[in-house]
């Protein structure tokens, strides 16, 4: 019989500030936690963290797991590893959720292996079955053709990763409180294999999709080059993003790190232009849930117009200079 019990939340943290995905999930472990009838709980590792705890109370917990140890300051699969495998291997969570961020898969999938357990990675979308108690971890699959529902009927926890952004996070109260629980790592820095001699930071990375709150997005219907430059004036003149479909960056018209999408950014801005767009449901995942989509394309049947709340049907080379000289003009 599985006595194991309570949702967990990994508690991702980079310099001492809490990653967005991991108040998104403390939101959607919120409604695993009630529906179950069992504490949700944060799982936070680091060096001089302890004063996130409240954070994380506030954002939904109701206990915080929590390892401060100089030899956790930065992240290490070793380290992080071993300090949750101690943690579960104590209190015994049901449902453990990560943030499917490189480090949280790195240690998602190293926890998944050490405790002989299952792992959903990069989910879009979480239930749970009060009767049964199993998590659904649904995410894209088949090249994003249908959505596959994972369950972990043997093994606890049953873990996921779940991607940035499609989650939501509850507004703060701080009049809610929590329990604070302790534990020590048992790790000396000299035992350690992995030092960190470095620490680069990617100073030239201009582009953040996920934050944006106007995107521009262009697809192949711009033709080449020439006609996705209206994209970059169309966004010049909104102060937006510029965002893309795979095959505009398949064809070398711009980097990987503007693609929308399953294999690209999952974004949520309050408006999403999508420009010559055919709406494929690869690219659809990673933008649907914009506030307010507008649409162009010359194909009155094209699938985004189902995702659109506004769609012009046109050529958006005729279109967009219209637009961007009103927009200047305005
Ligand atoms: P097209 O499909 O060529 O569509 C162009 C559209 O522009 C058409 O609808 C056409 O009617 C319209 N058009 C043409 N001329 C004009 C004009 N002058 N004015 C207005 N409209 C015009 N795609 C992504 O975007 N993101 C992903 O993350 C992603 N991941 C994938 C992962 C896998 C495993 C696979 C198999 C595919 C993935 N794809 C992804 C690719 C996806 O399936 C589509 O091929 C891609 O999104 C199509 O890009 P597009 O809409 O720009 O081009």
């Amino acid at each position: 019989m599985l006595d194991n019990r309570g949702v967990w939340v990994f508690i991702e943290q980079n310099d001492n500030q809490i990653a967005g995905v991991s108040l998104e999930l403390l939101g959607a472990g919120r409604k695993l936690a009630d529906k179950l009838e069992v504490p949700l709980a944060g799982v936070l590792l680091g060096d001089g963290v302890k004063g996130l705890c409240n954070t994380v109370i506030e954002y939904g917990a109701d206990e915080v797991y929590v390892i401060d140890d100089p030899v956790l300051k930065n992240y290490r699969t070793e380290t992080y590893m071993a300090g949750v495998y101690k943690l579960c291997q104590m209190y015994k969570p049901e449902i453990f959720l990560y943030g499917a961020t490189p480090n949280g898969k790195d240690l998602a999938s190293a926890v998944a292996t050490d405790l002989s357990t299952g792992l959903t990675a990069d989910t879009t979308m979480l239930d749970v079955e009060p009767e049964s108690r199993l998590l659904e971890a649904s995410r894209p699959a088949f090249g994003g053709n249908i959505m596959a529902t994972i369950l972990c009927k043997k093994h606890r926890p049953q873990m996921a990763t779940v991607r940035p952004k499609v989650m939501k996070a509850l507004s703060p109260d701080q009049s809610r409180t929590g329990r604070v629980i302790e534990e020590k790592i048992g790790i000396k820095e000299e035992d350690v294999r992995t030092k960190v001699m470095k620490i680069v930071r990617d100073v030239n990375k201009k582009v953040n999709l996920a934050d944006a709150h106007v995107i521009v997005a262009g697809g192949k219907g711009l033709g080449d080059e020439k006609g996705f430059a209206l994209i970059h004036e169309l966004a010049d003149v909104l102060g937006a993003t510029v965002g893309a479909s795979r095959d505009v960056v398949e064809a070398g018209w711009i980097g990987h790190e503007y693609q929308v999408g399953q294999t690209g950014e999952t974004v949520t801005p309050k408006l999403y232009f999508a420009i010559g767009i055919s709406g494929a449901i690869q690219h659809v995942v990673g933008m649907k849930n914009s506030e307010m989509i507008i649409a162009i394309n010359k194909d009155p049947n094209a699938t985004i117009f189902d995702v659109a709340t506004y769609g012009i049907v046109g050529d958006a080379l005729e279109i967009l200079p219209k637009l961007i000289e009103q927009f200047r003009n305005a």
